[in-house]
């Protein structure tokens, strides 16, 4: 027999574990920062912070077989936007104990 209180903590329960798991995305406490890797591979912080194209730079073989260095052809990121690195620019990565 359920009473009506612990069906509501039971819901209440299930709610916020609905809520983190859809809203929470946060980074991991014991670790780095969910990385926020491009469509093109690099990371979010080789993108220019206006125009958006990629600065990494790739080795390639040219027309004679010899590697050389090329920057990435992408034009704008396209991966995940951490909200933090949204609004703050990246100076120091998070350091929060
Ligand atoms: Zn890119
Ligand atoms: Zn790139």
């Amino acid at each position: 027999m359920f009473d009506p209180i612990s069906l509501l903590v039971g819901a209440g329960l299930v709610g916020v574990g609905w809520a983190a798991g859809r809203f929470g995305r946060r980074p991991a406490r014991n670790g780095r920062p969910e990385p926020a890797i491009c469509g093109c591979g690099h990371d979010l912080a080789l993108h220019d912070r206006t125009e958006g194209s990629c600065h990494a730079e790739i080795v390639r073989k040219n027309a004679v077989g010899l590697r050389e260095w090329v920057t990435c052809g992408c034009r704008r990121y396209t991966g995940p936007t951490p909200l933090e690195e949204f609004f703050t620019p990246p100076v120091l990565p998070p350091n929060d104990r």
